[in-house]
């Protein structure tokens, strides 16, 4: 009974922010499935999470803020922005105003090179 989140949770979790944020790739219409999300963050208030698209390799970091109902995408290159996202994510506890910094903080470098 110590396990909190089953295999079956989390794939719901999933299909959830599938449902809620983006069922295909941006760039090649891809569908998403479980496999292709990581969730970085998931606290009651706002959730971080990683698409990988399986297709063409493109990555999305999507937040979703639960009380407003309100989610964003942006692409991101590489994995190290993963990493920086989840430097901001690993903290206790994080507010709606910090998410927005990681927003701000990412689109300050809007560089994109593909
Ligand atoms: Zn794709």
């Amino acid at each position: 009974m110590t396990k909190s989140l089953s295999k079956n949770n989390l794939d719901e979790k999933k299909q959830f922010f599938i449902d809620m944020i983006a069922k295909f790739c941006d760039k090649c219409g891809t569908p998403y499935t479980g496999s292709d999300l990581e969730i970085i963050q998931d606290t009651n208030l706002s959730s971080i999470i990683h698409f990988s698209c399986s297709n063409c390799k493109s990555n999305h970091i999507a937040t979703f803020i639960k009380p407003m109902g309100i989610s964003n995408r942006m692409p991101i290159n590489t994995d190290l922005d993963v990493e920086e996202i989840g430097k901001f994510a690993s903290r206790k506890e994080t507010s709606v105003g910090e998410i927005l910094d990681v927003y701000l903080y990412l689109k300050s470098k809007d560089s994109i090179v593909i």
